[in-house]
């Protein structure tokens, strides 16, 4: 017997409408690659999105033809997140901090149809569409008076006069694509991860749960994570449900440019990678300026060292959210909130609770197993590959159906991590990245974390090398942070307080930059060959 309920398709046109109807007023304020702010509202958004869902129709886009982007967090990127996917079409957001090749690689994969882009990346558009042949039109993300010399382009904002600033959304079965993000590949070729209607709306609704990100219509959001990476995790759409007032930052991401944005619109939640909000502190400290208005910052993408969330917490007064996710996941998976337990806790084992990466939110399983691939137990100690299921989990990538199969219904994430009994996740590693010592693994994220919080290290990274006794021993990297020149000795003095000792490294070197890939993440692998000669002195 089936139920009586009202069988209506979860589409992402349903949260802008809902958002132009019952939000209407509330303000999404942007950065702009021109310079000058942008004010709208929820009700602008809706009715641009519209207008460009008319000059897209113009242009000949169909339900199911793939739209890029080149371009920053700003208001239009947000108008084309519901054009594009509202109309029908797919909407593919393209990282620019791609390896040139690699970007004509996805572009062409992705046989993108119509390309829009920021003039900041109007180099990057123009060596797309000249080598990619799918690329039928290209759109400048600016107006006339800014439209940059490439032949054939139209101005953003010449496209939208004069159009109707009402669509009739199609009603669309609700496991229609949306949106197509590749992974950044540290080896071979990106991995497109296609995004449906259903799953960006649930996707939606779980993190803005309190126990997730906690999104509302209480908050001034600014998500610095980009638009470009995982859909800002997902922000756009959940922002558009609930009615927060979005802020986009634009191309301003250093730390002076984050603190005006903050303090002019009055921000209460900022959500990016642990890179951005090191700068940010640094601007801070350097300034003696405090966050006044901030009081939630959800951190993720990478291990947030427990410095970081000291320092937001204690000198800040603002509250971190540690969450893991990936590209496959939507992202979300897991979020860092408290249980009544640890009331009232001292504030340091508080500390080592919110480093975790947090417990699952509904919808999303998962299970550890071993390397014979039995199931781990959920002790907090047993490290396992992390595997995971559910509803915004990719079964398969773009183009690559049936190659990528996964076992038993389980995504593998390539992550290695620890599973407590009261469901707090912990990543370890990643698994091509593990150290190996006699057998255990050292976990290079708790070797790196309890580095940086040295006040003389701004980055560290752990690799593992070979080892005639132990397989494989970790060597640290260390960046010191400008103006120090903590010595091998401290560092591994201040390590030695903080770690069991045969986590310890067997030798610590001082590097001027670590390598680091599209995403932000340090670059293993490129470490690992750089140091391959490396011997450490036994
Ligand atoms: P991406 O698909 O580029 O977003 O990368 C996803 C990967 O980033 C995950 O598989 C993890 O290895 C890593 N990651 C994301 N969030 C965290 C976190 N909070 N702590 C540690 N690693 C993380």
């Amino acid at each position: 017997m089936f139920g009586l309920m009202m069988d209506e398709p979860l589409l992402i046109s349903s949260q802008i409408a809902f958002a132009a109807r019952f939000h209407g007023h509330v303000e999404v304020v942007s950065r702009t690659v021109e310079g000058p702010i942008h004010r709208g509202t929820w009700g602008t958004v809706a009715r641009r999105a519209a207008q460009l869902a008319h000059a897209l129709t113009r242009l000949g886009v169909k339900p199911g033809d793939r739209v890029a982007t080149i371009a920053w967090n700003t208001h239009r990127h947000l108008e084309l997140y519901f054009a594009v996917s509202g109309m029908g079409a797919v909407l593919h957001t393209i990282n620019p901090r791609l390896p040139p090749d690699q970007l004509v690689y996805v572009v062409d994969h992705a046989e993108d149809t119509v390309l829009f882009f920021d003039t900041t990346f109007t180099k990057l558009a123009q060596l797309a569409a000249s080598r990619c042949p799918s690329v039928r039109q290209v759109v400048a993300m600016t107006d006339a008076a800014h439209l940059p010399e490439v032949p054939g382009a139209l101005a953003y904002e010449s496209l939208l006069d004069g159009q109707p600033d009402t669509f009739d959304w199609p009603r669309l079965d609700e496991r229609t694509a949306s949106s197509l993000c590749y992974t950044s590949g540290t080896a071979g070729s990106p991995k497109g991860v296609l995004y449906s209607h259903r799953s960006t709306v649930l996707h939606s609704y779980a993190i803005a749960m309190a126990d997730a990100l906690a999104i509302s219509a209480a908050d001034v959001t600014l998500p610095v994570v980009p638009m470009f990476h995982v859909n800002a995790w997902g922000v756009p759409y959940a922002a558009a449900m609930v009615g927060s007032k979005l802020v986009l930052p634009g191309p301003g991401l250093d730390g002076k440019s984050l603190l005006e944005l903050i303090d002019a619109e009055r921000v209460n939640s900022l959500l990016g990678v642990p890179t951005v909000w090191a700068n940010l502190l640094a601007h801070l400290r350097a300034e003696g300026r405090r966050l006044t208005t901030v009081k939630k910052v959800t951190i993720g993408g990478a291990a947030c060292p427990t410095s970081m969330i000291r320092a937001f917490e204690e000198g800040h007064g603002a509250r971190v959210l540690h969450a893991w996710g990936m590209t496959e996941t939507s992202p979300l998976g897991t979020a860092n909130v408290m249980l009544p337990k640890h009331e009232g806790l001292p504030y340091e084992e508080t500390l080592a609770v919110k480093a975790k990466q947090g417990r699952p939110i509904y919808g999303v399983d998962m299970r550890l197993v071993g390397d014979d691939g039995t199931v781990q137990p959920h002790d907090g100690k047993s490290p396992g590959h992390l595997q995971v299921r559910g509803p915004w989990v990719a079964s398969a990538y773009f183009r690559q159906e049936g190659a990528d199969a996964h076992a038993d219904g389980w995504f593998a994430t390539g992550d290695i991590a620890t599973l407590d009994p009261d469901g707090y996740m912990q990543i370890t590693d990643r698994s091509k990245d593990v150290i190996k010592s006699g057998g255990e693994w050292v976990s290079s994220i708790d070797l790196e974390n309890a580095a940086v919080g040295h006040p003389g290290v701004i980055q560290a990274a752990a690799i593992g090398l070979p080892h005639p006794k132990w397989g494989e021993r970790p060597l640290l990297l260390v960046v010191r942070a400008p103006g120090h020149e903590p010595s091998r000795e401290e560092v591994a003095a201040f390590l030695e307080a903080r770690l069991v000792k045969w986590w310890m490294p067997d030798a610590i070197e001082f590097i001027e930059a670590l390598p680091i890939g599209a995403t932000g993440k340090i670059l293993k692998r490129t470490l690992r060959e750089m140091y391959a000669e490396y011997r450490f002195v036994t």
